[in-house]
């Protein structure tokens, strides 16, 4: 990998805030297995997100005149296809997650290949085009994940947790916007019971502290130019109180002059992602 010059002095360059929300739904481990149809009660944990959540978090976007990324298996777009595509009409970016959100680290070439390309067909069949953006299910990349990508038509991938800068990735047409993982919702508002996720996790964090944490590194990255996106999963971001605390860290982005609140296909494309197929 290769990484871009990358600014650092002090108010030369605006941050950039990638508000990104990976659309889970009840895909995941649970669904790849099969066990999810045995466990009404963890479906409905999942479901939570398209059915309840994403209506207000559209809200909250639209009244800031803002637009986000919307990270989606191909079986929430085919399930929700309505929703996806208002999330679509309202100028969102739909962009890939899996199929079911499997985890592609570990996976053969052949099968991680078969998940992309039903999942591009399934976002041209809901959606009328393919995704540009993808983000690892699960978390990482196999080694031949970039070259799998750029094959199926993505230009960039939303997947790894090191670096403050996107960057190119060596001899692939592909362009890495990093997350870093504390500005992953799971990592302080989730607890699911049975089965227990994240594992050892015992408490909910108090939500006002946990989005003012968010804001410190927005203010830091806004003093260096640097790009942020967020890790935020609607079923746990998009609960009635977290939303009006959310509406607030939104409201805190658009009134800076020195943030640029973007979708990832638009940072992306600022960094040269073109199409290899
Ligand atoms: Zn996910």
């Amino acid at each position: 990998m290769t990484h871009a010059s990358e600014t650092t002095r002090a108010g030369s360059t605006p941050a950039r805030v990638v508000l990104a929300f990976d659309l889970d739904g009840p895909t995941g481990e649970a669904m790849v297995s099969g066990k999810i149809w045995q466990r009404p009660g963890y479906f409905a944990l999942g479901a939570y997100g398209p059915h309840r959540a994403v209506p207000r978090i559209l809200d909250v976007l639209r009244g800031h005149r803002v637009a986000a990324t919307f990270f989606t298996p191909a079986w929430v777009a085919r399930t929700w296809p309505e929703l996806c595509r208002r999330i679509l009409a309202e100028g969102h970016e739909m962009a890939g997650h899996g199929d079911r959100h499997e985890k592609f680290y570990g996976r053969g070439r052949d099968d991680q290949a078969d998940i992309l390309r039903r999942s591009q067909q399934s976002f041209r069949d809901v959606l009328g085009h393919r995704a540009l953006g993808f983000r690892a299910p699960s978390g990482d990349l196999a080694p031949e994940t970039p070259e799998l990508l750029a094959e199926h038509g993505y230009t960039y991938s939303s997947s790894m947790r090191g670096g403050d800068q996107p960057y190119r990735y060596a001899g692939v047409p592909l362009v890495e916007i990093p997350a870093k993982s504390l500005f992953d919702d799971y990592s302080v508002f989730a607890y699911h019971r049975a089965p227990d996720f994240p594992s050892g996790l015992d408490r909910i964090a108090p939500y006002r502290p946990a989005f003012r944490s968010w804001a410190e590194e927005v203010e830091a990255a806004a003093e260096e130019g640097l790009t942020v996106s967020t890790i935020w999963h609607p079923k746990v971001i998009g609960t009635p109180g977290r939303t009006v605390l959310m509406d607030e860290f939104i409201g805190g982005l658009v009134d800076r002059d020195d943030v640029r609140v973007m979708r990832a296909d638009e940072v992306a494309a600022e960094h040269g992602a073109v199409s290899a197929v």
